[in-house]
């Protein structure tokens, strides 16, 4: 027998409903917040990523589904889903339209990770991604429409974190005193973190080895080094944050996976899910579409992980509304009655009716069993004498009661009852 890839999961057709809902919500969300819907190719050239995401990332440094297609490519699954966006955008010439571009996905994402709960190779994300506007009510509106999609699921006791990582000018002056602070013990760090110390000295708060965390700890914080034009803006967000009524913590420990974040970043933390409580992070990236050769656009976003919030609404007891279950059963009992039950399912379906008929050569009696487990609201038995008289006894399974019904009018009987 073939397994299935470690770190990947399917979903089965009796779990699809969970999916459903998560994926209408984001969907209703992002209509009220006026998100329009981008899809991208599931794998992109790996350049994309080594400049969109970053190479003092995990992401790029360890995690990557990088591979050469027969044409000598280098291609890359992609790893997240901003990357993608920023290359459409520019590609599209999408900053020259209507300003912001307010945009929204839902997409699998590749990561060569150590699987465990919450942690996958293969993920889902539903992000959103705003291009154009640098003013502080859209870094609170893409946090709002985060927590209104949390809101939705009814997911519950999840915390927002927020803190400003500043702009070039303020992080400079922060990465000398950081530098300046870890110098004496950067012997005792981790290979990356003495990458990082080069090439990305804030990226070392992100570090999860004990060693490291233990030397960055009480390390100077980047929130204490923001220019004027920096800690107003945190101070504008916090503002809008507090004028829609939603409690946040400034945690200045949130550096995020990404090299290009700029001023504010965020995450919605779950303590319900064990040590993968982040469902959702996001934040500020002034620098990205600059660096993916785009115009200077500011811009702002989040992904949110599926499986951590599947997780989190299964381990604490959060209902997913079960999808509909089938409105007729067509049960026939023999060949010509089979014929009939099969065009009367053909014409229910054809009126929206869910309809469902026996291709299992069932009994009568086990077909009405059937009908049963699979919930159908009536059940309808055909035989000789209903072909005679062209009606059915139609039987509402929740309480038994039975009404004879014309063939011709079945389904206006049963669109009634809904
Ligand atoms: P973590 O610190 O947990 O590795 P991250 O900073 O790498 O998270 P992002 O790149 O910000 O995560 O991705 C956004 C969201 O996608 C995360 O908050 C999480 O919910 C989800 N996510 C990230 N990586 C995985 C994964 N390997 N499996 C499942 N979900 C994931
Ligand atoms: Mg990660």
């Amino acid at each position: 027998m073939i397994n299935i890839p470690k770190g990947t999961k399917d979903v089965l057709p009796k779990d699809a409903y969970k999916w459903h809902f998560i994926e209408n919500a984001a969907r209703e969300i992002a209509e009220v917040y006026n998100l329009k819907e981008i899809r991208t190719p599931v794998f992109e050239h790996t350049e994309l990523f080594l400049r969109g995401v970053g190479d003092t990332t995990d992401i790029v440094n360890k995690e990557m589904y990088t591979f050469k297609d027969k044409g000598d490519r280098s291609i890359t699954l992609k790893p997240e889903g901003t990357a993608g966006a920023a290359r459409s955008f520019i590609e599209n010439g999408m900053s020259s339209g209507v300003l912001p571009a307010k945009m929204y996905y839902i997409i699998p994402a590749f990561r060569y990770e150590r699987p465990q709960a919450g942690r996958l190779r293969e993920f889902h994300q539903f992000g959103i991604e705003v291009y154009g506007s640098q003013s502080a009510d859209t870094d609170a509106e893409v946090i709002f429409a985060a927590s209104s999609f949390l809101d939705k699921l009814g997911v519950k006791n999840v915390k927002l974190n927020i803190n400003s990582i500043g702009c070039k000018t303020c992080r400079a002056e922060y990465n000398a005193a950081l530098k300046a602070y870890l110098e004496p013990d950067l012997d005792k760090m981790c290979p990356t973190c003495r990458e990082r110390y080069e090439k990305n000295p804030l990226r070392i708060l992100d570090c999860k080895e004990e060693g490291c965390k233990k030397i960055t700890a009480k390390a100077p914080r980047m929130i204490d080094y923001l220019c004027d034009g920096c800690r107003q803006h945190f101070e504008q967000v916090k503002s809008y944050l507090a004028a829609g009524g939603l409690e946040y913590t400034v945690d200045s420990g949130i550096v995020r996976g990404l090299d290009y974040y700029t001023k504010t970043v965020f995450e919605f933390v779950s303590e319900e899910i064990g040590a993968q409580g982040t469902v959702c992070g996001g934040g500020r990236y002034d620098g990205l579409i600059q660096e993916l050769g785009g115009s200077h656009t500011p811009a702002v976003g989040f992904a949110a992980g599926i499986e951590r919030l599947i997780l989190l609404m299964e381990n604490t007891g959060i209902p997913f509304p079960e999808e509909p279950k089938p409105d007729v059963y067509f049960a026939g009992m023999d060949e010509d009655s089979r014929r009939t039950a099969f065009s009367l399912a053909l014409k229910a379906r054809a009126a929206g009716i869910a309809a469902e008929v026996d291709h299992m050569s069932r009994s009568v009696k086990a077909q009405f069993k059937y009908a049963d487990k699979i919930g159908a609201r009536y059940v309808a038995a055909i035989g000789s004498s209903e072909l005679e008289k062209g009606s059915v006894n139609l039987k509402r399974m929740s309480d038994g009661f039975t009404q004879e019904v014309k063939f011709e009018d079945i389904n206006s009987y049963i669109l009634s009852g809904k």
